[in-house]
């Protein structure tokens, strides 16, 4: 199969979240397996400098001068190409200073405004990518493309360039629905699109023009970053307005939960742990405990469970609950350390808890990959109390590094961690604990019910090595994404016959 895949960001050439390092890693894992697969993205400002350092320095692509049609205007582009890490996968970077050449992605570094154009920029980027394809040749079976800002392309294949791309099947995954890219509709103009598609049907939003709608409504299959995500987007309360065209979609609608690095997070080769362990042989967690502890200010106690917490302090992550529910906690016999930056609340709230417990609470309020690498693997269980995860990592890393998983069942969390009780204690399946109910008393019962396993020594062992167990790799995920371009692929052509049945008749 080849696969074209279309993104605003890839690692580590550009990064400003997790999409970065999705488009970093799914597209080595499905060359792995076997399949051809290109990475598009825009040839932004530090591009160049970074491939220069991985010593994959960008080339420019013989013939790789093209224009893309925005509004009246041929807008110049060009292609350059240089490799993801490993050699395996080729990315193209689509040129064109005016739009890409600026400090930021999305938005003015000075006030974090979003860029007056856009949608342009953006239309750019998903029209681009097809006139790349042509441009440098590529003719892919799949265009898998990620989030609002490769929205339209999936419409482009369909409607402005079927001759060019016939049989060609579209995947749109959904990293994050509350990022929606809605435009004003005069923008139709600028797109190219004929104002026919400008319905509720298909790409008006309420009087405006969504891409993210565009992709919803023109792939012919959209993966989200797990099932539980993919159900919930379907609700009005999580669907951010886009509930209704996503339960019409339902049928197509299929979640994948994300891989991790296994390079990076593998407790086994970690350098940035003083004490490598497996699950075979675990004696160096506890080395990692006593060091984390010591590092802490924390009693050196190898029996007092050791809860940890990484994340964003916003409100997604519970912080609120953790607000309500951490002052009780912290009157059972327990070690907690927090790793984080975010509100100003939060971490004052984090602080005050500190000061109270000088010995029994850990604080950091910074982003420090190192201390995180160490927390996972020192600490015995993982709090991850979340209002909505749409997939989420932390859990993934705990599970790797036997750091038993605390959590709220929502999203990506949900389908990841089987909660002991519910799983069936005693069978081989539960790897953590979870709740349901987005309550400081739910979340305060996980963690007591956690506790309590954690003197039954044999059990929470069980536990602890039926995560390690597991497998999160990336190729786990791309066997799966195998499956759904298949899918997508048979719509293809089955839209192919008809459209050629229907030019026949
Ligand atoms: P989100 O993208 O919503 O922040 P994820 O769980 O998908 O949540 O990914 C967050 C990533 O960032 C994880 O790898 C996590 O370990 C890391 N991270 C978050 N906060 C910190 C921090 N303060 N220090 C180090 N790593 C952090």
């Amino acid at each position: 199969m080849q696969i074209a895949m279309v993104a605003s960001e890839v690692t580590p050439f550009s990064k400003e979240g997790g999409l970065a390092d999705v488009l970093g890693s799914l597209p080595a894992a499905l060359s792995e397996l076997g399949e051809t697969v290109w990475v598009i993205s825009p040839l932004y400002r530090g591009v160049r400098e970074r491939a220069d350092r991985m010593g994959s320095p960008l080339q420019r692509v013989p013939d790789g001068r093209f224009t893309v049609p925005i509004g009246d205007a041929d807008v110049p582009a060009t292609a350059w190409r240089s490799t993801l890490p490993g050699g395996g996968v080729e990315v193209f970077f689509l040129e064109n200073d005016h739009y890409y050449d600026r400090e930021g992605y999305y938005t003015n570094r000075s006030d974090y405004s979003d860029y007056q154009d856009n949608s342009e920029r953006f239309v750019f980027l998903s029209r681009g990518a097809l006139e790349m394809c042509k441009a440098v040749g590529l003719r892919p079976d799949v265009l898998h493309c990620h989030d609002w800002p490769t929205g339209l392309a999936p419409i482009y294949v369909k409607y402005i360039y079927e001759a060019e791309f016939p049989g060609t099947a579209t995947v749109f995954t959904i990293h994050n629905i509350a990022y929606q890219g809605i435009f004003w509709h005069w923008d139709m103009n600028l797109a190219g699109l004929p104002w026919s598609l400008f319905n509720w049907k298909m790409l008006e939003y309420y009087g405006n023009r969504s891409f993210l709608k565009a992709g919803v409504v023109g792939a012919d299959v959209l993966p989200t970053v797990s099932k539980k995500y993919g159900e919930e987007i379907q609700t009005e309360e999580q669907g951010c307005g886009m509930d209704g065209v996503l339960t019409e979609r339902s049928e197509d609608l299929y979640g994948i939960v994300n891989g991790i690095d296994t390079d990076v997070w593998n407790p086994a080769t970690d350098p940035l742990i003083p004490a490598n362990f497996s699950a075979d042989d675990l004696s160096g967690k506890a080395l990692c405990k006593r060091a984390l502890q010591e590092q802490y200010g924390l009693r050196q106690e190898p029996n007092v469970p050791l809860l940890g917490m990484i994340c964003r302090l916003v409100d997604q992550k519970g912080l609120d609950l953790c607000r309500q529910a951490l002052p009780q906690l912290l009157k059972n016999d327990l070690q907690f350390i927090a790793l984080g930056r975010g509100e100003a609340r939060y971490q004052t709230f984090l602080g005050r808890m500190q000061a109270e417990h000088p010995r029994s609470f850990g604080l950091r309020l910074a982003y420090d990959e190192d201390a995180a690498h160490l927390i996972e693997a020192g600490s015995d269980m993982f709090l991850m109390p979340n209002r909505f995860e749409p997939c989420g990592l932390n859990q993934l890393y705990s599970l790797k590094y036997g750091t038993v998983p605390v959590v709220r069942a929502t999203g990506g969390l949900a389908d990841t961690v089987v909660d002991y009780a519910a799983g069936g204690s005693g069978t081989q399946e539960a790897n953590g604990f979870s709740f349901d109910e987005y309550t400081p008393a739910a979340l305060m019962n996980a963690v007591v019910r956690a506790l309590a396993l954690y003197k039954d020594r044999n059990a929470w062992r069980q536990l602890m090595l039926t995560g390690m167990r597991q497998d999160w790799s990336w190729k786990r995920s791309a066997r799966e994404y195998l499956d759904v371009y298949r899918k997508a692929r048979e719509k293809a052509a089955r839209r192919l016959a008809g459209g050629l049945e229907g030019a026949v008749a």
